[in-house]
């Protein structure tokens, strides 16, 4: 991280770090991730903070709180280059990039309308990945191929 990022976002003791988030991204990651504030801990979002890699990057950190793999994993459409940081009495103990999952079960609404996840019965969305390389997407319910741009929350 550069200096003047490490200026901005203060360090913290216990928790997670979500970094190289793509600029503009990083309220989407919340969403993702259901952080909402109420939770009670402290959260730190920092928007478009520059960065020597990619230009420009978002920054989210967690305090007191250790997300899951099966969670940051959640994030592996919306912020792909995004680094996890597990921060234990101020030291990194876990850095981990994110890995695709298979399927990805509840997150974004499959966008055919006319699908059975999308009827106001209570169906969890489930949408298999079936190009990692490519980010092609499939519901399993309707068997509509759906690219990134598509997803809905
Ligand atoms: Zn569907």
């Amino acid at each position: 991280m550069s200096e003047a990022s490490q200026l901005l976002v203060r360090r913290i003791k216990d928790g997670t770090v979500i970094d190289h988030i793509e600029s503009g991204k990083a309220l989407l990651v919340l969403t993702a991730l259901a952080i909402t504030g109420r939770e009670g801990n402290v959260v730190t979002v920092a928007l478009n903070v520059p960065s020597s890699k990619h230009g420009k990057k978002d920054i989210i950190k967690v305090e007191n709180r250790y997300l899951e793999t099966s969670e940051t994993n959640k994030l592996a459409l919306i912020a792909p280059r995004a680094t996890i940081n597990i921060i234990k009495d101020y030291k990194l103990v876990e850095k981990r990039k994110i890995q695709l999952p298979d399927s990805i079960s509840g997150i974004f609404k499959c966008p055919n309308l006319k699908c059975i996840t999308n009827s106001g019965e209570e169906i969890r969305s489930k949408i298999d990945v079936i190009d990692k390389e490519k980010l092609v997407l499939k519901c399993r319910y309707c068997a509509r191929v759906i690219s990134v741009d598509e997803l809905v929350f």
